[in-house]
């Protein structure tokens, strides 16, 4: 009995705007194109109501009417949208292999657009005000508390950024770290200290994050006396990292050892032929438009490797 495959051009895994606009271009490029979107297509965007930097929209756009018209956009120019994870792949045959629930398909080309997800601490009230005042995105939720007071949760890098960001709108930043110095470089650190809006609180942890409709505030512990500390702030940013959706490609691709893809500045993979757009491979911006561009990108890097394989 022969295997049943289907074989497309491009095949695109994730279902974000990295994946979306890879498949608008793939599709508009002349490639039979098929996007693999998981069960609930549409990526980290569906997690946030208001969107107020992605360009071509006077009005914040809600996520999931964004996502829902890049889904839209890429059907009708005929790329075939799959509600299906993508659990294994196989770069070390040509064409490549990729399977889907019982079933494989074949590509010519792959592009690897699977996001990341940003770290939560694991608290149910955090889950509960996600888009309520607690944030994973100061880039993108900083400027609706202008004038009001935050805090951030975390003690790297990002941490110290986010909290530098934020005092161009909040009026006060709470730092909030679980250890007694901060994880984050001794220039970032500078920074952080002699910012006059920053308050760093050491050795402290999130035990709840309070409020009704809205974030009122976070409860804190003392991580060695015990001691409760509480600190009104109705934005509450979760500063702790980021993990790039990268399981399937372990073993496959080069991944750095934060798990990201690594890539050429063509958005090329240690593989020829596949290639990573969005946050799967953006260690530092994690913006829609950022990933969208690099989705056009990889889409037409695909389209040039399928031409320059004909010859
Ligand atoms: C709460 C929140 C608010 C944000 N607000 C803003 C904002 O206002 N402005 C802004 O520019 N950015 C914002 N961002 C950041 C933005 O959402 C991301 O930068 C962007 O979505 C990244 O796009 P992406 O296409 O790389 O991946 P993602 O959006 O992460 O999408 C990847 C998709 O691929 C799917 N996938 C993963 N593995 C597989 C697989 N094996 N098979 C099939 N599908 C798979 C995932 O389930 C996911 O649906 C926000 C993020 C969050 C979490």
């Amino acid at each position: 009995m022969t295997e049943q495959t289907d074989h497309f051009d491009i095949v695109i895994i994730g279902s974000g705007p990295a994946g979306f606009t890879a498949a608008i271009y793939a599709a508009r490029g002349g490639a039979t194109a098929a996007l693999f979107g998981g069960v609930a297509p549409g990526g980290q965007l569906l997690q946030t109501m208001e969107i107020e930097n992605y360009p071509g929209f006077v009005e914040p756009v809600v996520g999931a009417d964004l996502m829902q018209k890049m889904l839209k956009q890429a059907s009708r120019l005929g790329a075939r949208v799959f509600s299906e994870d993508i659990s294994a792949v196989d770069f070390s045959v040509r064409p490549f292999r990729l399977t889907a629930g019982a079933k494989t398909y074949t590509a010519g080309a792959v592009i690897a657009a699977t996001g990341a997800q940003a770290r939560w601490l694991g608290l149910p009230s955090e889950q509960k005000f996600i888009g309520k005042g607690v944030s994973g995105c100061a880039t993108c939720d900083g400027f609706f508390f202008r004038g009001k007071e935050v805090c951030v949760i975390g003690g790297g890098d990002s941490a110290a950024e986010d909290a530098l960001f934020l005092t161009k709108f909040a009026s006060k930043v709470y730092l909030v770290h679980r250890r007694d110095k901060l994880r984050a470089t001794f220039r970032l650190q500078e920074k952080v200290r002699t910012n006059p809006k920053i308050q760093v609180v050491y050795d402290h942890v999130p035990e709840e994050i309070t409020g009704e409709a809205k974030v009122t505030g976070v409860n804190l512990r003392n991580v060695k006396t015990g001691a409760p500390l509480r600190l009104d702030t109705p934005g509450v940013f979760i500063a702790i990292g980021h993990s790039p959706a990268t399981e399937i490609f372990k073993g496959q691709l080069n991944l750095d050892d934060a798990g990201y893809i690594v890539t050429n500045a063509e958005l090329g993979t240690s593989v020829c032929g596949v290639f990573a757009a969005g946050d799967v491979m953006d260690t530092r911006y994690k913006q829609a438009v950022v990933a969208a561009g690099a989705g056009c990108k990889a889409a037409m890097e695909a389209l040039l490797y399928l031409e320059s394989t004909k010859n």
